[in-house]
């Protein structure tokens, strides 16, 4: 497969004619050789998305339309949804499962997206701001203009959807960057989105490492950066959007607490917390990476947990009942090995795993075993990020303790509790500096409500209306209700 660079609705190669290889992570062959723009390709993305912004059909059209268009690309989606998910599973290293998941949602999300754009009122009056004899006041909303979209590996199709289905429903133009490691699923994207009539410069998207990424955002007609991706990334690009006052959106990294209080239903909080950090082998931004355990429950847990997380085998991702892949490159398995190893080195208790599976037919791929280690706040791993099947354990006395605990983090992204006192679970969700909170429940997002980060896990919120809003500017609009000069507030200030 050859994967092209999208730009003005066209599949042009890149102009300094280099073109780089993207490897299945289960066994290492080559899936896709892709082209990677020059800075000057890049710059004839982010022009075909200002001329289709100011010079084109597309900043007038309807939301009815733009709404139509949102619905095509679902419908389409669906159509090629075989086809997508074989191309996931080899280019991410996702299960057949979790590519599958990943299409209906990204479906589903255009859908959403549709439905929004339909209802989105880009004019409101204020009732309550208004006063009658003097003033109409009204919020107008404009989209923001060429936006610049950068996103991370793991969830490659779910993310380029999140990053387009605004874009269009607000009317926005964009450069959307894939990562290196998985340009495939997006250049499919691409086609959709000709097929469902995204004029030409719309929507354009490249793929590339941190350089690609650096010229996009610093490119002078960009108007608002988004950006998936790590924290320290994340920091970076603020630093260089800056001087710029460039609008920007952040969705970073994650260090979520999940908490299993005494009173929980034991084997739905097992499962539930072995799925919450083994999901696509612990590559979730919103992973329960640590899990704190109630001291009464605790012995029982642990007997459930450690024989339970035998089912939960590394796999090759072509058996279509595997339940965890291998992680998404050779880079990524030696940071997460350094993680486990550092945490060896530390006071901590490996409980299991800890090593790269490096026999039989995973042993050209990127396995890793689930591991878990028993840990307290002085350990690494409880603070940082570690993107891989590793759970750090602790163990807390009282609710408050596990607040604490919890909320010990730079990282504010999710959290959740197992409990069968929904008051509790209730009281401890409304302390827990997270962006999303499950109770009895993990991983599930709903494309109505928002997802993202308080302190460094993001800035904003991708989802939900204020999602939306991150793509569109207000205005107001005041309008006087008293045209009579005699009458006007100001008739003897200056005169
Ligand atoms: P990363 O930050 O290394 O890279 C993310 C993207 O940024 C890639 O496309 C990369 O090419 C690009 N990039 C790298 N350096 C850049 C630079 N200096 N300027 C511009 N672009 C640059 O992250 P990753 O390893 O690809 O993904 C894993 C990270 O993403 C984890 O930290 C995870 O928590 C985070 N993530 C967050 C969310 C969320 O919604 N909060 C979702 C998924 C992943």
């Amino acid at each position: 497969m050859e994967i092209k660079l999208f730009i003005n609705g066209e599949f042009k190669n890149s102009s300094h004619h280099t073109l780089k290889t993207s490897y299945d992570p289960s066994n290492g062959l080559e899936v896709a050789k892709y082209h990677v723009p020059s800075v000057k390709d890049v710059d004839d993305a982010v022009s075909a998305a200002h001329t289709a912004f100011y010079h084109s059909e597309w900043k007038s059209m309807s939301q009815e339309a733009r709404a139509d268009i949102l619905l095509k690309i679902s419908e389409k989606i669906k159509e090629r949804s075989r086809e997508i998910v074989e191309l996931e599973i080899k280019d991410s290293g996702s299960t057949m499962r979790k590519a599958k998941a990943d299409v209906h949602n990204t479906a589903s999300f255009f859908k959403v997206m549709s439905k929004v754009a339909r209802e989105l009122k880009l004019h409101e009056k204020d009732e309550a701001a208004s006063r009658a004899g003097f003033s109409i006041n009204s919020r107008e909303f404009s989209p923001i203009g060429v936006c610049a979209q950068i996103i991370p590996w793991n969830f490659p199709l779910v993310m380029a959807g999140w990053k387009i289905g605004p874009i269009l429903a607000t009317g926005c133009t964009t450069v959307l960057k894939t990562a290196e490691e998985t340009p495939a699923s997006a250049y499919i994207l691409a086609e959709i989105l000709k097929d469902s009539g995204v004029p030409a410069g719309v929507v354009n998207i490249i793929t590339g490492g941190a350089d690609v990424g650096r010229a996009l955002i610093s490119h002078p007609l960009i108007r608002k950066v988004a950006f998936t991706g790590s924290t320290e990334v994340g920091k970076e690009i603020l630093k260089s959007v800056a001087p710029h006052v460039l609008k920007a959106t952040m969705e970073l990294g994650g260090k979520s607490a999940n908490i299993v209080l005494n009173d929980a239903d034991l084997s739905l909080a097992v499962d539930g917390a072995l799925y919450a950090f083994l999901y696509h082998s612990g590559q979730a931004c919103d992973s329960g990476t640590r899990l704190l355990i109630q001291d009464e429950i605790y012995p029982a847990f642990m007997e459930k947990f450690l024989s339970r997380i035998k089912d939960v085998k590394p796999t090759l991702t072509s058996d279509p009942n595997a339940g965890m892949g291998p992680v998404v490159s050779e880079k990524q398995l030696n940071t997460i090995m350094s993680f486990i190893e550092k945490t060896k080195q530390e006071e901590a208790t490996l409980l299991c795993g800890g090593s790269r599976v490096t026999t039989g037919e995973l042993k050209n791929g990127f396995f890793i075993e689930p591991t878990a280690f028993l840990i307290s706040p002085k350990n690494t791993i409880f603070h940082e990020e570690v993107f891989g099947p590793v759970v750090g354990i602790t163990k807390f006395k009282t609710i408050e303790e596990a607040i604490t605990l919890a909320n010990d983090s730079k990282y504010g992204l999710a959290g959740a509790v197992w409990t069968n006192d929904n008051e509790k679970a209730h009281m401890i969700a409304s302390q827990l500096e997270a962006g999303t909170v499950w109770i009895n429940e993990y991983h599930l997002l709903n494309p109505g409500m928002p997802f993202g980060g308080f302190k460094q896990s993001g800035i904003g919120r991708e989802m939900g209306p204020e999602g939306i809003m991150s793509y569109l500017e207000v205005r107001h609009v005041w309008e006087s209700d008293c045209n009579e000069r005699s009458k006007k507030m100001w008739f003897d200030a200056i005169f």
